[in-house]
């Protein structure tokens, strides 16, 4: 057993900051004497993209008691209600991508996880999106916020996201943290013991720091998960067919901003804008084996029907380790793998990541030679990425042929896993009996997020829907608890502030 008494965590990008701030809260609130460093060269630049969020970044900031108007107020962040998923099922065909979910707080029916809301809509012909709050509040630009004795109040039940400027999440963290000491330096070597263990890490200025656990958040490369213990690489890129990001800023000319992620499928891959208070970032992603730079460039400006300034040109590997904690190093982040923009997989991952160590297996003294427990942990974290990865194959499930890109996507690219889905829901509707929770309850990818996606893709079956109603003698119950809840939305909607009022209050109050 080792005590843990120095942390460094290896990188100062979001990934590095979020396990610096949930690690240090957790040595605080068990009243431990361990040292929380972070290591943030000024001369290595982060990745500076990745400004979308899941829902888990709002229970971050209520479960460690972060202000939300502070929050807004210093990261530039909007609130994010969904996506919405433009040209990806054919040109000219838009669905969205609420994520809140109408089924759990509606009545229980037998079967218990036969997601009636959803089936009714289904099989009605409706898309299911039309049945989710979010999707009302995506459409009107509004957030389920009232303001009344000088107060915001919200009227939602459901948990919703940020869109935020990248570069001043780290700076925030930094701000509100406590213990944790900073150090600018540049990571050049480590030392290990004889069983592998790193003992201390060396820095270009001279500096040694002893550890007993690294956190390597060093991004794409991987230093101390990759370089030291040359960790096996699973590439997920036969699925994922984009290898490569051109991110660029769009001015925000509406004066209520968007309240969603837009996801804009090109002839080469997809477009994203995610407003923050002060900009749209934007980026084209996309497969550089069938386009240059120049052409994706070419390509975005004339959609866009102007010129647009490139910040930069990121190259990635889809994929992820085969193993993230191994011996007394953690990988999280950009360094433990990386699927690609769609749905923001990558911060919600990291929240997992940390949350799921710091609760169940950081201890005040830890075994690093303890392989059932850290195979554990390893096993559960590779299924979230695979899990994603078929979620993301998923959206490419599309009926364009118009470019070499999309045929290939078609011929190629869509899983074993995607197809066994798709097979399973022509029968029977999506389910939460379709996914296993080994993540402690924490928020996953399950038939909630499924559902928007799929039928928006057109890939479910209204006959089988009706059969399934009957089948479980539903569907009266369903027609009114449908429309009882889009009464009840409704009225929610008519409530509801716009999103610049709300942006407004919370940043001037
Ligand atoms: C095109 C693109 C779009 C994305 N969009 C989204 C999105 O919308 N939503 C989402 O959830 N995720 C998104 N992501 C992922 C997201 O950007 C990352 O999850 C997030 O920014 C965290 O990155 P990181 O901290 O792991 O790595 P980085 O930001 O790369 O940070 C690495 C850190 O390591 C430090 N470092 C490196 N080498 C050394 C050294 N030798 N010595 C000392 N320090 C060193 C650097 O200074 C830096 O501080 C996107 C990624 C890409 C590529």
């Amino acid at each position: 057993m080792k005590e843990i008494k120095n942390v460094v965590i290896l990188g100062g990008g979001t990934a590095g900051w979020l396990a610096a701030y949930i690690l240090s809260d957790f040595f605080y609130s068990n009243k431990l004497n361990t040292n929380v460093k972070i290591i943030e060269s000024s001369k290595i630049p982060t990745i500076g993209v990745g400004e979308g969020t899941t829902s888990i970044f709002y229970e971050f900031l209520k479960k460690y008691n972060l202000d939300e108007s502070d929050f807004l107020k210093e990261t530039k962040a909007t609130l994010k209600f969904g996506i919405v998923h433009k040209d990806w099922k054919e040109l000219g065909y838009t669905y969205y991508g609420p994520i809140d979910d109408p089924q759990l707080i509606a009545p229980k029916n037998k079967p218990e996880n036969f997601e009636y809301l959803k089936a009714y809509a289904v099989a009605a012909g409706r898309p299911v999106s039309e049945i989710h709050l979010h999707t009302m509040l995506m459409q009107n630009k509004k957030v389920p916020y009232t303001f009344k004795n000088n107060n915001l109040e919200l009227i939602s039940p459901f948990y919703y996201a940020y869109h935020f400027d990248n570069s001043q999440v780290a700076s925030y963290l930094n701000k509100r943290s406590k213990n944790i000491e900073i150090i600018d330096d540049i990571y050049t070597s480590s030392t290990q013991n004889a069983d592998g263990t790193i003992t201390s890490l060396c820095f270009e200025s001279g500096l040694e720091l002893d550890v007993d656990l690294v956190i390597d958040c060093s991004g794409f490369k991987k230093l101390i998960i990759g370089d030291v213990f040359k960790t096996k690489w699973i590439s997920y890129q036969d699925n994922l067919p984009v290898n490569r990001a051109m991110p660029f800023f769009l001015d925000i000319k509406e004066e209520n901003y968007i309240n969603y992620t837009l996801a804009w499928a090109q002839k080469y891959g997809w477009m994203w804008q995610i407003p923050t208070q002060e900009r749209i970032g934007a980026g084209y992603v996309y497969c550089d084996q069938f386009i240059s730079p120049d052409q994706a460039q070419e390509e975005i400006e004339k959609v866009l029907g102007h010129k647009i300034e490139p910040r930069r040109d990121i190259k990635f590997n889809s994929g992820r380790l085969e193993k993230y904690w191994v011996k007394n190093c953690l990988a999280i982040g950009l360094s433990s793998g990386f699927l690609e923009p769609l749905e923001a997989t990558s911060i919600h991952s990291t929240l997992i990541q940390i949350i799921l160590f710091a609760t169940e297996y950081l201890k005040k003294e830890m075994d690093f030679n303890n392989e059932e427990l850290i195979s554990n942990f390893n096993n559960r974290i590779g299924r979230q990425f695979d899990d994603f990865k078929t979620f993301l194959n998923m959206h490419y499930v599309s009926k364009r042929r118009d470019s070499k890109f999309w045929q290939y996507v078609a011929d190629e690219c869509i899983s074993e896993e995607t197809k066994k889905f798709i097979s399973l829901w022509q029968d029977e509707l999506p389910s939460l009996d379709h996914f296993d929770d080994y993540l402690s309850g924490l928020p996953h990818v399950q038939s909630q997020l499924y559902y928007p996606v799929v039928d928006g893709l057109g890939l479910l079956s209204k006959e089988s829907a009706r059969e399934q109603m009957s089948k479980y003698d539903l569907r009266s119950t369903s027609r009114k608890y449908y429309n009882d809840f889009s009464d009840k939305f409704n009225e929610i909607i008519k409530d509801s502030l716009t999103h610049s009022q709300f942006i407004n209050l919370s940043v001037n109050s």
